[in-house]
């Protein structure tokens, strides 16, 4: 039984979400304590608990895969401990609901790689939060879905069904996963490329007249982007009440996307400037891979790199989920990572 130490590194959901992953990838059983022992609430949050149950379905359920706390019971929200012993993964469709607003995105992050690993395709019905803080948005998996083939096939599409923004949730998604025929292949991404698109999107549903305009307005002025460039995508009422703002430059070898989130008590213009800041750091960068698209590319390339294929991409930065994830990887898969600094960011590499 591989032993984890949730309260490690980062310290937080992400933990969990990787070892899932794997334990169900590799068959190998694991125990983490200290779950999420960093963040405020510490323990299983609901989000999590989904991300547990999605990961027992997908191992064939709970007379296969098995999900308990220290005294051999059923998991529970709030537990710190856990004891996952998987079962074989299975194909199918699936239907997972987050039960509140917690990211149903966090709940595909989990089970996405083990059901990609299977012979056939599967299908996901998600519902949840769609576009949270703290969480890859639907937007930016979409977008960035060719990039974790390493051959620009999308292993995976997701048809947004419904908006999901915290606190009421509600959002749907359903995404068709690819395994690949011949396995994964390298990632390797070093350079960004022209810049072939640039624009900014804002979701909102629910609020008051002019949030937009004022956002908007906002990442304009700061970005001097034409008019052309700026998307105003007013939402069903029903759907709210929410509001992200999304920038995305597309180049001719990288796709990123960029997310600020309303909130109550933060104007307008606080949303936009917190955008506006994420995205200058990015432009003023080389790297392509941007700091949160880093941490992810972490599976697709260690799996790849079991076959023979060595991957590496230049980060803006190795941030402590970076670090923390290649960790837990390692701990499960015989491959080492390794980051090498280069133009104020960071080459992550990876041999087996
Ligand atoms: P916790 O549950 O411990 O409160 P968490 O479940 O949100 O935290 P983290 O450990 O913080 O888990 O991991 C969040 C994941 O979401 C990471 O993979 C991170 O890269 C991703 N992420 C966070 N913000 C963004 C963003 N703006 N765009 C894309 N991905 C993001």
């Amino acid at each position: 039984m591989i032993e984890l130490d949730g309260s490690q590194g980062e310290g937080g959901g992400q933990i969990l979400r990787t070892a899932l992953a794997l334990s169900l990838a590799t068959g190998k059983p694991f125990r983490m304590d200290n779950i999420r022992a960093k963040r405020p609430k510490p323990g299983l949050m609901r989000q999590h608990l989904a991300c547990v149950n999605a990961a027992v379905a997908v191992g064939g359920g709970a007379g296969h895969t098995f999900a308990v706390n220290a005294a051999g019971q059923p998991v529970q929200i709030g537990e710190t401990t856990l004891l996952f012993t998987p079962g074989e993964v299975r194909a199918g469709d699936y239907e997972f609901a987050v039960g509140s607003a917690g990211s149903c995105m966090l709940v595909l992050q989990t089970v996405l790689w083990p059901l990609l690993q299977a012979k056939e395709a599967s299908t996901l019905l998600l519902s949840g939060g769609t576009h949270n803080p703290m969480a890859p948005s639907c937007a930016f998996l979409t977008l960035l879905a060719p990039y974790f083939s390493g051959n620009g096939e999308a292993l995976f599409d997701i048809e947004l069904r419904r908006h999901g923004f915290y606190p009421a949730g509600g959002g749907e998604a359903r995404v068709r996963l690819h395994p690949p025929a011949q396995g994964f292949a390298a990632i390797e991404l070093m350079q960004r490329g022209a810049l072939l698109e640039a624009y900014a999107e804002c979701l909102h549903a629910g609020l008051p007249r002019g949030v937009a305009e004022r956002e908007l307005a906002v990442l304009q002025q700061g970005l001097g982007w034409e008019e052309s460039c700026l998307r105003n995508r007013g939402l069903r009422s029903n759907e709210g009440p929410g509001n992200a703002l999304l920038a995305v430059l597309r180049y001719e070898h990288i796709t990123e996307v960029f997310a600020a989130y309303g909130e109550k008590s933060v104007s307008a213009e606080q949303v936009a400037r917190r955008l506006l800041q994420e995205v200058r750091d990015y432009q003023a960068h080389q790297a392509p891979v941007g700091p949160h698209l880093a941490d992810q590319l972490m599976i697709p390339v260690a799996m790849a790199a079991l076959q023979g294929r060595m991957g590496r991409y230049w980060a803006t930065e190795l941030t402590e989920h970076t670090r923390t994830n290649a960790r837990t990887i390692e701990a499960f898969l015989p491959v080492r990572f390794s980051c090498e600094p280069l133009g104020g960011g960071t080459v992550i590499s990876v041999t087996a």
